[in-house]
């Protein structure tokens, strides 16, 4: 649980801050409630004013110095930690990191596992679960955008917004509370309903909305799953490497080479993508082919956008790519180097039509161009915070689903709107952190690295 302000007594940790490995400057992190004194003889010199570096000689047990390096000390609760901290600036030598390691141990402090940092200034009040996995995604953070989008939450983006979610909900319990405690006169689920009623609307579309766009967060923090589909031969395996510029996939005129489904990262409009080569599909006996067959419709299914590569040179069964495609998705007429029967565009106008020749490489910058807008359109960081994570739009799902219910409950049972509210609001505590969840706790905590 999180504190309410007054710091627990914690012993004191320490860890590696940077990654372990010969370096010009190795960085250790220290931090607890009764740290300064358990540092004492640690220094030639006494900690410096908090904020504030200063070089000092680091002691061993016989005051023989282990190094010299800048000491940076930040006094409870202005710290990362809310306890107090201190960093020592050491040379990155293995000796150098082993021998003071040890001497911290000596003095009574305990390495840190995993997150505890983290855990620490979470526990003090100095970050929500919000911001605490907004700076786990952003010590992960590949792209740009995930860069960015990490930084946000981190900065307390998706905070300010439940944040806000909850001030309606207490204006509304406010409102259900005072009508049932203290009745003016006339129909109290009348009057009710003009008061609340505005207000759990607006809650309610603030809360669809951030359902509606959670995909785009989702994509942005675990990439954007694209499956290439055709049928064999079409040139599924050609784009693919030609997609990721180095060999995926055998690329072979024997129909039925690719069998399960071959992946690959690429990054496009600072967004990862991972792009399904899948089997072709086709009529087949053949056991191991028909299921190829199966996954690849899976994947089809389950991705977010779909490339249907046709073979130009072959009649385009239409209905048969319509099946396979949804709107958006988008349609590459390969090898358009070869002769081929007319295509009808007009049944299509719904999907990115493309000719392109994997093979000489005509009309490809135009389709890939093509699918990068797409991609943006779609899927790129949106103006404000929102949900990331599949926690954050469980969490918001049962608090939409429990003001559904104060709804219905505001016409028939005001009594019991009230109790629907705060199911409502412990939904959003949820979100934040402040609900008893140690079991989420532990999970979130423990993939950080040591030093956080
Ligand atoms: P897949 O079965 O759909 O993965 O198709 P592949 O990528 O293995 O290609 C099948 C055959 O078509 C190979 O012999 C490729 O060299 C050839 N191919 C692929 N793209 C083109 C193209 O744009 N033009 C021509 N003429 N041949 C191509």
């Amino acid at each position: 649980m999180m504190s309410t302000g007054s710091q627990k007594h914690t012993d004191s940790i320490f860890a590696l801050a940077t990654p372990p490995g010969r370096a010009g400057i190795a960085v250790f992190k220290l931090s607890g409630t009764g740290l300064i004194k358990s540092l004492g003889g640690l220094m030639n010199k006494p900690l410096p004013a908090s904020h504030q570096a200063r070089l000092r000689i680091i002691w061993d047990e016989h005051k023989n110095p282990i190094d010299q390096g800048l000491v940076l000390f930040m006094k409870a609760p202005h710290s990362f930690t809310g306890e107090d901290v201190v960093e020592l600036h050491i040379h990155g030598s293995l000796a150098v990191m082993d021998r003071l390691a040890t001497r911290l141990i000596n003095m009574g402090l305990r390495q840190a596992e995993p997150g505890e940092f983290t855990r620490r200034a979470f526990m003090n009040g100095r970050m929500d679960l919000t911001e605490v996995e907004g700076l786990a995604d952003l010590i992960d953070s590949e792209t740009d955008m995930q860069r960015e989008q990490a930084l946000r939450q981190m900065d307390g983006g998706l905070k300010r917004l439940y944040e806000g979610l909850k001030e309606k909900l207490l204006d509304i319990l406010a409102y259900i509370e005072g009508e049932i405690d203290f009745p003016d006169e006339g129909d109290v689920p009348d009057r009710l309903a003009g008061l609340s009623g505005p207000l759990l609307s607006d809650v309610k579309s603030e809360m669809k909305s951030l359902l509606s766009d959670s995909e785009r967060g989702a994509r942005i923090r675990n990439g954007i799953h694209i499956t290439i589909l055709g049928h064999p031969n079409a040139g599924k395996s050609s784009i693919i490497n030609m997609l990721a510029k180095k060999d995926i996939a055998i690329i072979s005129n024997i129909p039925g080479t690719t069998r399960d489904i071959l992946s690959t990262d690429i990054f496009m409009h600072g967004l990862p993508v991972c792009l399904f080569d899948t089997a072709g599909l086709r009529d087949s006996e053949e056991i191991i082919e028909i299921e190829g067959m199966r996954r690849a419709e899976q994947k089809a299914k389950d991705s977010d956008m779909r490339i249907w590569v046709h073979d130009h040179s072959a009649a385009l069964n239409v209905d048969e790519v319509l099946d396979h495609v949804l709107p958006g998705d988008m349609i590459w007429i390969n090898k358009c180097d070869l002769d081929g029967p007319a295509v009808d565009y007009k049944t299509l106008k719904d999907y990115g039509c493309y000719e392109i020749s994997a093979l000489s490489g005509k009309g490809v910058s135009v389709a890939l161009a093509a699918l990068e807008t797409e991609i943006k359109t779609r899927f790129s960081i949106s103006e404000t915070a929102g949900l990331t994570r599949a926690r954050h739009k469980d969490c918001i799902k049962t608090a939409l689903a429990a003001l559904e219910i104060t709804e219905q409950n505001l016409s028939f049972a005001p009594e019991l709107a009230g109790d629907d509210v705060r199911s409502s609001l412990q939904a959003l505590e949820e979100l934040s952190g402040r609900a008893d969840m140690d079991m989420v706790f532990d999970r979130i905590f423990s993939r950080f690295c040591i030093g956080k």
